[in-house]
């Protein structure tokens, strides 16, 4: 059999703990044997990282820019504990964090759907696919505690010395206050990056804040949605057979329980990180939840959702077995071929991507699975396999495919 073909490297962005073993295998055993795997590989593995002074993470993230696609492995967010184990010069930043300052964008997670995996919410046929936006709000907020009574004011200073104040509150005894921002700039480029995906996925788009009561700041939002789909949207949705809808953020979450999934739910920054945690455990499980970084500029970044899977890490070097689920980090591997296939028209190399999809979900619907799904699926007597058997069932079914 001869091997599919690659034009445009991939970036490869390794990293950490037993994510890293099954990143190793899943190339060994799913990829190399069948495609011809470009790839432009940077080593995120937190020594390496550490080596560079954390060069090579923004090294990757300016290799995305060039070549368009890129894969990454979950890699580790140095804390204290860290700093000794790896013996760091200095507690680098989230890697993710650093790709995502450089790329801008939104980060889209879905559940991968599986018979036998049942959503909690009955009426969910479909994913349900979150994209939350990843700058501001309280995530960079200031607050202050407030020591007894007292005014609170929001003051803005124009560089011209000019001001404008608000009353916050008026404070008869001690109680607490925070400020929020966002930008435009951030507001419109989170807009772009979910009407792009919508229409790359064929899928409706939902957005939804709480404009009713706050009617500046939310406002804006979805002021600036609304204008930026009449304006360059519209026609190509259209087109497309999907829609986009806004509204109240209590609607949104009435119809998403009733709802069949299937749609896009773009969501304000505090409500994304919440829903999609709501979303992934209602679906399931985290290591069954894609995830991928779309740039405004259109760059890609796929990767699992979950992280390095540190406890299983520590058993796999005791020389323990492991039973860790590697389909999160496949459909990251997979995300990332098919949108090279399709920006560099090798159909083969697509269609490649769909059938090692088909073959994880068929092998788990055949009842092989890791120790993490076998405890939640209604199929009886599931077969219980290791990480290593587990690529292996999927090879297998993949070349039967
Ligand atoms: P984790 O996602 O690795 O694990 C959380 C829980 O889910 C654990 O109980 C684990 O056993 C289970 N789990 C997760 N993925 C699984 C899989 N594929 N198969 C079976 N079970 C799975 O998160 P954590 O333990 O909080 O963090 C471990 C490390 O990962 C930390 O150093 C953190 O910084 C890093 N992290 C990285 C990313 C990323 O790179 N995207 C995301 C989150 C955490």
């Amino acid at each position: 059999m001869s091997k599919i073909q690659m034009t445009t490297p991939l970036v490869e962005m390794d990293g950490d703990e037993m994510t890293r073993i099954l990143w190793q295998m899943i190339k060994d055993e799913l990829l190399l044997p069948f495609i011809d795997l470009k790839t432009e590989y940077y080593d995120l593995g937190l020594e390496h990282r550490n080596e560079t002074d954390d060069k090579v993470t923004v090294e990757s993230a300016e290799a995305t820019k060039k070549y368009g696609v890129a894969v990454k492995c979950a890699t580790i967010t140095p804390n204290a504990a860290r700093m000794t184990e790896y013996n760091l010069k200095e507690m680098w930043k989230s890697p993710n964090g650093t790709i995502r300052a450089i790329l801008d964008g939104t980060v889209f997670r879905a559940p991968i759907v599986v018979k036998g995996i049942e959503p909690n919410v009955k009426s969910w046929k479909k994913p349900i696919t979150i994209a939350r936006h990843a700058y501001g709000d309280v995530y960079k907020n200031t607050e202050m505690v407030v020591p007894k009574a007292g005014k609170v004011e929001l003051v803005y200073t124009a560089e011209d010395g000019t001001e404008e104040r608000a009353l916050v509150h008026t404070f008869n005894g001690p109680g607490v206050v925070q400020g929020q921002h966002n930008l435009n700039d951030s507001i419109e480029s989170f807009a772009h990056s979910c009407f792009k995906y919508a229409l790359d996925t064929k899928q409706d788009l939902w957005f939804a804040t709480k404009d009713t009561i706050s009617k500046k700041y939310d406002h804006t939002f979805k002021d600036v949605f609304q204008e930026i789909f009449d304006k360059e949207y519209k026609e190509a949705f259209d087109k497309a057979g999907i829609e986009y809808f806004y509204t109240l953020i209590d609607d949104a979450v009435a119809r998403v329980m009733k709802s069949e999934g299937g749609f896009i739910w773009a969501c304000k920054n505090y409500d994304g990180d919440v829903m999609s945690d709501m979303i992934s455990s209602a679906f399931g499980s985290l290591a069954m939840m894609t995830s991928v970084l779309v740039s405004p500029a259109g760059y890609y970044e796929y990767e699992a959702a979950h992280g390095t899977v540190q406890r299983h890490y520590y058993k796999h070097l005791k020389g323990e077995e492991t039973s860790t689920n590697s389909v999160a980090t496949i459909f990251a591997w997979t995300g990332a071929l098919r949108k090279r296939g399709e920006l560099d028209n090798i159909p083969e190399l697509s269609v490649f991507a769909d059938k090692l999809e088909q073959a994880c979900i068929k092998t788990i619907e055949d009842g092989k699975m890791t120790k993490d799904l076998a405890l939640i699926t209604s199929i009886e007597n599931p077969t219980v396999l290791n990480s290593r058997d587990f690529i292996i069932e999927i090879r297998k079914t993949l070349e039967s495919l």
